[in-house]
């Protein structure tokens, strides 16, 4: 149910404002000054022109994103500091930090005369009970503070040679209606120029408008599953008044998040199954002749998988599937069959790959796969030659070519499929969701779509996140794989692992290197590959044949550098990134890896993926560029997870599910208040989705609910 607020709320005890133990309540005084009656501006209205808020502070607003009082309204507090415990002077103790009321007695500045910085001194009293508070550089306060004023002072107390000090205290007037101190107070996200202190004060007064704001949950949702309208919520995120109404007002912004999320994607999944897609008979003797084609047994995450698709797809509806499956786990066999039967239903298929490399390779296993039946694969790359560009196009639009491989080049307008029938993306998050869906876009009926990643999201995420997806997962290897080694080098070993390289090749087998950056910069430690590869091959293995590759290099000038490579010419391909996915070289044993904290969890398995692809066993070594402790936890993690699939769960863990993959290249929003890890939140959002859509369909009874789905439109197919 709830989650403890703990988390957010900073020290402090949960008692009321007025603390019944200490016995104090804060002064009930009216306001010095009655404040001028503020006009109420538009949601929509534009933060500068607000008073306070000039041009200069607009553009630092701008900064966090905000450029409307919506905006405002919606920059939520990331915690709140809790100084709710207001004690009298008498209860001071040295060591902690406290909350005190106090009356100034008289204020005085001097400058320190050891460290030479101004010292704002305030004598305190209270019942008879004495203290000093002190600040230092902030030469301005002495004339903020004045002898006769009553504070609210928080900060740490200290036992000095006058007595007792609080130094340095966030302070306040104790006016009875604190805005700072003596009270959960927000600490909202901020950048220079714009302090929690500054934005509450702006963020107060526009509270009202608040209320006119439209809730796009409609009021018996939040009457059944006991939640405020999100008018009440936004004033308890921004100024709560204890933290029972704080962590319902933070529940029913989360749920509203996955609701809304869940309403969208469900509803597009339902549209999708009742609409006319391409329909793909699941030929069994087909299907049959396929598996008996192969030189191995499908292991039965492929059976699987291959007969979910197969299944999807034989609907009237079209398909939505992701297949997930680490580097080598047989993903494009599933591929190749889900193409033969949509062949043998008449329809074509495009296979898009997010680089060249990648994309000649797929063409090569197909080819390989499907032309025993007689059919045969044609490629569209960026560099294919005007003239074979154009046999493609006229193949495809003919209808007489049924696959379709390339990469972004697929995308482009000149391409027209007589009749596409299923789509295949390789590495999509990879692709932006445009891209995908443009390619979707190309045929006349919705076609099925098959998604494919060697970079898994969390099982946990995924079930509740991509409500309009179906998983099929390959969770084993084919049988005899030999399992990468993987090893976190210390940096007196590096002799001994280039001793090691040497004897690998002496032998016969060729190693990786990836180093963080392609060319030399200001980044102090961090290797690129342009000076290592010199560094390699003049200085450590003047002996061996190094090769460099990276991803500024002309298409041209890439593949045939690792052609070399691949066809054994090169002992040592120097590289970055651009061998993350895609490239095979069975006779390649090592993956040395640069400033491997540099990289991200999901990018050092896919380059660990690069080796142990043949008969040999491999090894991955993970060099750190610069030691730190956070990015050492995260190397070990790597070595010592060998699934795909139990990295990301790692990675949710280490890192929280903000991170985690770049939930948007998966085609996701941002999610911003909801906790991912929240399940039984997430659960009850997508049940009420699913209840909602049963009764209302079409969302006709609250209209601010059909307009909120307009946000979710560039990622699910909503028309
Ligand atoms: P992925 O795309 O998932 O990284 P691939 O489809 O490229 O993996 O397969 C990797 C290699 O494993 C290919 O050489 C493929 O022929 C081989 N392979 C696929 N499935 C099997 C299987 N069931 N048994 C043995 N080898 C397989
Ligand atoms: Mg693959």
């Amino acid at each position: 149910m709830c989650r403890p607020s703990a988390a957010i709320i900073r020290s402090g005890f949960a008692g009321a404002v007025a603390n019944p133990r200490s016995g104090y309540t804060p002064p009930q005084m009216p306001a010095a000054v009655a404040p001028a009656p503020l006009a109420v501006p538009a949601a929509d209205a534009p933060v500068a022109g607000l008073p306070g808020v000039g041009p200069r502070q607009a553009q630092r607003l701008a900064r966090l994103g905000v450029g409307t009082v919506r905006d405002l309204l919606f920059h939520l507090p990331r915690r709140y500091e809790d100084t709710r415990d207001v004690r009298p002077l008498a209860e001071l103790h040295p060591g902690e930090e406290q909350t005190v009321y106090a009356r100034v007695r008289n204020v005085s500045s001097h400058r320190s005369p050891r460290k030479r910085m101004v010292l704002v001194e305030a004598s305190l009293e209270d019942g008879g009970h004495v203290a000093s508070a002190v600040w230092f550089n902030q030469p301005f306060l002495a004339r903020q503070i004045h002898s006769g004023d009553e504070l609210l002072l928080s900060g740490k107390v200290k036992l000095g040679r006058g007595g007792l000090v609080l130094q340095n205290p966030e302070f306040e007037r104790a006016s009875g209606e604190q805005r700072h101190v003596g009270r959960l107070a927000p600490v909202y996200p901020e950048t220079e120029g714009v302090s929690s202190r500054w934005l509450r004060s702006r963020i107060e007064p526009l509270l009202p408008v608040a209320d006119a704001l439209e809730d796009p949950l409609p009021p018996q949702l939040l009457r059944s599953h006991d939640l405020p309208r999100l008018a009440a919520a936004l004033r308890q995120v921004h100024f709560p008044d204890d933290p029972a109404r704080l962590e319902l007002a933070r529940r029913r912004i989360a749920f509203e998040e996955m609701f809304l999320l869940q309403l969208a994607a469900q509803r597009a999944r339902r549209r999708r199954l009742a609409g006319s897609g391409v329909a793909v008979a699941y030929d069994v003797e087909v299907a049959r002749r396929f598996v008996a084609s192969l030189p191995f047994r499908l292991t039965e995450g492929q059976r699987v998988a291959a007969h979910e698709i197969l299944t999807d797809m034989a609907g009237t509806g079209s398909m939505n599937r992701l297949l997930q499956g680490d580097v080598g786990s047989g993903k494009t066999v599933v591929a190749a069959m889900a193409a033969l039967m949509t062949h043998a239903a008449g329809h074509q298929t495009a296979v898009m790959a997010p680089t060249e490399i990648l994309a000649r390779q797929h063409h090569a296993t197909m080819e390989a796969l499907l032309a025993p039946h007689g059919v045969s694969s044609r490629l569209l790359v960026g560099s294919t030659p005007a003239r074979a560009r154009r046999e493609v196009l006229v193949g495809v639009a003919a209808g007489h070519d049924t696959v379709l491989i390339g990469t972004h080049a697929l995308i482009e307008e000149a391409v027209v499929l007589a009749d596409l029938g299923l789509v295949v993306v390789d590495e999509q998050h990879r692709f932006g969701v445009a891209q995908r869906q443009q390619l979707r876009r190309k045929g006349a009926l919705a076609p099925n779509f098959l998604a494919m990643t060697a970079t898994p999201i969390p099982r946990s995420l995924s079930l509740t996140l991509y409500g309009d997806v179906d998983l099929s997962e390959l969770r084993e290897m084919p049988p005899g794989r030999i399992p990468v080694e993987t090893r976190v080098v210390a940096p007196h070993q590096r002799p001994e692992a280039y001793d090691f390289v040497r004897a690998q090749v002496a032998e016969g087998r060729q190693a990786f290197v990836i180093c963080p950056l392609i060319e030399e910069s200001d980044k102090l430690g961090v290797k690129s590959a342009t000076e290592e590869y010199e560094r390699l091959r003049r200085e450590v293995f003047p002996e061996l044949r190094v090769e460099l590759l990276h991803g500024r290099m002309p298409g041209r000038e890439k593949e045939e550098r690792m052609g070399r490579f691949a066809a054994g010419e090169a002992d040592l391909l120097v590289s970055t990134s651009v061998v993350e996915v895609g490239v095979d070289v069975p006779n390649a044993t090592i993956m040395f890896i640069e400033g491997a904290e540099r990289f991200g969890l999901a990018s050092l398995h896919q380059f660990r993926g690069r080796v142990g692809r043949g008969e040999h066993a491999s090894v991955c070594l993970l060099f750190q560029g610069s030691p730190d402790e956070e990015g050492s936890k995260r190397l070990e993690a790597v070595a010592q997870t060998r699934s795909g699939f139990d990295l990301a769960e790692a990675d949710l863990r280490l890192r929280g599910p903000g991170d985690v993959v770049g939930l948007r290249q998966h085609g996701l929003p941002e999610v911003r208040v909801a906790d991912l890890l929240d399940t039984a939140l997430l659960e009850e959002a997508r049940r009420a989705a699913g209840d909602w859509l049963d009764a209302d369909p079409e969302l006709v009874t609250h209209d601010p609910l059909h307009r909120a789905m307009n946000g979710y439109r560039a990622v699910f197919d909503l028309d």
